[in-house]
């Protein structure tokens, strides 16, 4: 099997890599960064989302595994002291995974022909800080609201325990094909009026928004932003494709969340 390790630099991430590296040439396991079939991450879920966009353009032929150096995240699984474990999964492997949805951004501008594809994991999020950002709404190709606020954001499931959470989001079973839009201070009084409430947009639907005026739009895809940008038209659709993680073991995800958000009630 070729591998890829992909790490933070984070000290005991690095020393988690080294011991890795050791095992898997001590197993005849071919180490290839470049061409992997499985890529573990090694540090927390913001490193698993930089190997994302690193293998962006390889998703179909790559299976993830995620090694949590700091506490357990929404996509590593394994402790750092399992790694003996984890080398003997991934050496009577027969290719099992779990995919998830994921989310693409069609970004056009008013001053070009310039059109950019983005992929996002989590969510990705349209903002202006100057002042207020207005917007038109469109669901499925229908004018559905005028917004006036902070901005937007739009997440997977996977992604609805990250950003998506911390705006009101509902958490979404990431086995659901769907797509969530959340608001970002949106004003609402006598004259302006929006929703205010996440939506859940299915997967034949699509979100367009076509921000007025200006040019100093911020987008963000998951980690990365993008600033100063004169948008003329965004649209979030579910991708095509999926992201791909080798399953060795299963943790239930509302198990995940409660470890995650609740935790233990004699903790503390
Ligand atoms: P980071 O690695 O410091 O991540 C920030 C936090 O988000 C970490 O605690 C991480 O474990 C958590 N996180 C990331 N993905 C998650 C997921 N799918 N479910 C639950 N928690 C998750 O910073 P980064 O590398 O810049 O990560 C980018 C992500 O951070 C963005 O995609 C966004 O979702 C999240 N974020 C959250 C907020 C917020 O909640 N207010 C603000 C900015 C960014």
């Amino acid at each position: 099997m070729r591998v890829g390790i992909f790490s933070n630099n984070v000290r005991r991430s690095l020393e988690v890599k080294a011991a890795l590296t050791r095992r898997f040439l001590e197993r005849h396991f071919i180490i290839d960064d470049e061409n992997p079939e499985v890529v573990v991450t090694i540090g927390g879920d913001g490193t698993l989302l930089s190997a994302f966009h690193k293998y962006i353009d390889m998703l179909d032929k790559i299976r993830f595994v995620g090694v949590h150096t700091g506490h357990l995240g929404f996509y590593t699984d394994w402790r750092d002291d399992e790694i003996d474990d984890l080398v003997i999964s991934l050496q009577s492997d027969n290719g099992q995974s779990v995919s998830y949805p994921l989310l693409d951004v069609f970004v056009t501008y008013k001053d070009s022909n310039k059109r950019d594809v983005f992929t996002a994991l989590n969510e990705a999020t349209i903002r202006r800080i100057s002042s207020t950002m207005v917007t038109d709404v469109f669901i499925g190709g229908e004018f559905f609201e005028r917004f006036r606020g902070d901005g937007l954001c739009v997440s997977t499931p996977t992604g609805s325990t990250a950003y998506n959470k911390s705006l009101g989001g509902a958490v979404v079973h990431p086995t659901l094909d769907v797509l969530q839009l959340t608001e970002v201070s949106s004003i609402n009084n006598r004259v302006f009026r929006t929703l205010s409430s996440p939506m859940i947009i299915a997967p034949k639907d699509w979100i367009t928004i076509e921000p007025e005026g200006a040019a100093d739009f911020i987008l963000t895809v998951d980690s990365d932003s993008y600033h100063k940008l004169k948008i003329k038209e965004i649209k979030f659709k579910i991708s095509k494709k999926k992201i791909h993680f080798a399953k060795y073991r299963h943790t239930h995800f509302w198990h995940r969340v409660q470890t995650a958000f609740i935790g233990d009630e004699d903790a503390d």
